[in-house]
């Protein structure tokens, strides 16, 4: 809908066409030195080393190739919060292991320490975190208790990009991270993921695997290399093609550039909205974040009591205001298959909306939503307890 006030939108311009135009000019548009420049931009944006992490088509993909790595199989349960991505449902029980859904704080709608420890047995194999709205969580103490019990860490930082704590980014306390690129996060290369591995023979395997298993990264390079016939391979694994590309890497390594204004202004975002909404009856504004934590501002989310929050996202809708929820608790999804009771994540669940949050948005937009959340929830207060 034209006019509509999207709840997430990218920040693509003049400066990326540039980019896309110089790498179409160069036809070499497959991975090459663009691709490895953004993961070396990436890399140094969350302190590792180069090596450590890999381009990948998708940030669901390399969830995939994440639950490769950590050889999860049949015999494994994953423990994950239940307001995850689908994704990392999907990653879990596509090889054949249980999802194990744990609970998460009503008001973080992040998983404490204790919530992933409740659910740990001796056949789990791996945890997967989210870091909510891209607040860090519990990350640094879940890493410990991981560490601790001998089950990797896995941290799906797809919207944490710029989230740390004491100054380490989010997507480095577990042994395998990945994050996304795609058309709703805050740095966008259309579609597009990143994977970290901590351990550099994890890394080494993650990028044959990435490349349909094969033992030698390209012909080019091969000719190069050997005397001739530098079109033989062999495979180490009948894997799939993730990688990406260098016109979306070329994109990526501008918005890479750009991240710390983006931030700035999402920052700004969330104190307007912070101060228009305070003081609304009926509706709780996200808890302060704890010292040393530092959030990426992807999502703003408000919560409503007396079940006045579906309602008020319609309304908002029929103001030209799309909000939403993510992410609908995977223990109520039939398909997974869980009998849990996950009170924390009900109650989030019923409560929270996510406001429109991202880097283009106008002051005069942000003015226009909190009146108007200001405005229906007053209205439908009043109709749920008539005076
Ligand atoms: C968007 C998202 C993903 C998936 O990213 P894609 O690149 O679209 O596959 C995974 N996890 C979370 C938390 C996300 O928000």
């Amino acid at each position: 809908m034209t006019g509509m006030i999207n709840v997430f939108q990218p920040s693509l311009g003049e400066l990326e066409l540039a980019a896309v135009k110089e790498t179409f000019d160069s036809n070499w548009i497959g991975r090459g030195s663009r691709t490895e420049e953004f993961e070396s931009v990436f890399a140094r944006h969350i302190g590792v080393p180069r090596d450590r992490v890999r381009s990948i088509n998708s940030c669901t993909e390399a969830m995939f190739l994440a639950m490769e790595l950590a050889g999860v199989d049949q015999s494994s349960d994953v423990v994950l919060p239940t307001v995850s991505f689908v994704g990392a449902g999907n990653a879990i029980s596509a090889r054949g292991a249980t999802p194990v859904f744990c609970d998460v704080d009503p008001r973080t709608l992040n998983p404490s320490v204790d919530d992933v420890e409740a659910v740990l047995t001796s056949r789990t194999k791996a945890v997967v975190i989210l870091h909510y709205g891209g607040y860090p969580g519990d990350v640094a103490r879940i890493a410990e208790l991981c560490r601790k019990r001998g089950v990797l860490l896995i941290e799906d930082a797809a919207i944490a990009v710029a989230s740390t704590v004491e100054g380490q980014s989010c997507g480095t306390f577990g042994d395998l991270a990945v994050w996304s690129f795609d058309h709703g996060k805050i740095v966008v290369t259309v579609d597009g993921g990143m994977l970290y591995a901590r351990e550099p023979e994890l890394a080494e395997r993650a990028r044959t695997l990435s490349y349909l298993g094969l033992e030698q990264s390209s012909g080019y390079d091969q000719a190069r290399n050997t005397d001739n016939r530098w079109w033989d391979f062999d495979v180490s694994a009948f894997s799939r093609r993730s990688v990406t590309n260098d016109v979306l890497a070329a994109v990526g390594t501008v918005q890479m550039s750009r991240l710390p204004d983006f931030i700035r202004r999402r920052e700004e975002i969330a104190a307007r909205y912070e101060n228009g909404l305070a003081g609304i009856e009926g509706l709780q504004l996200p808890p302060p974040l704890p010292a040393g934590h530092e959030t990426s501002h992807y999502m703003y989310w408000v919560q409503f009591d007396h079940g006045i929050r579906d309602i008020v996202a319609r309304d908002l809708y029929n103001q030209g205001i799309y909000t939403t929820f993510r992410y609908p608790p995977l223990h109520k999804v039939p398909a997974y298959g869980s009998q849990a009771e996950l009170p924390g994540a009900d109650y989030a669940a019923e409560r929270t909306l996510l406001l429109p949050m991202h880097h283009s948005l106008t002051d005069e937009d942000v003015d226009r939503t909190i009146n108007e959340v200001r405005e229906i929830t007053r209205n439908r207060l009043k109709e749920r307890r008539p005076a």
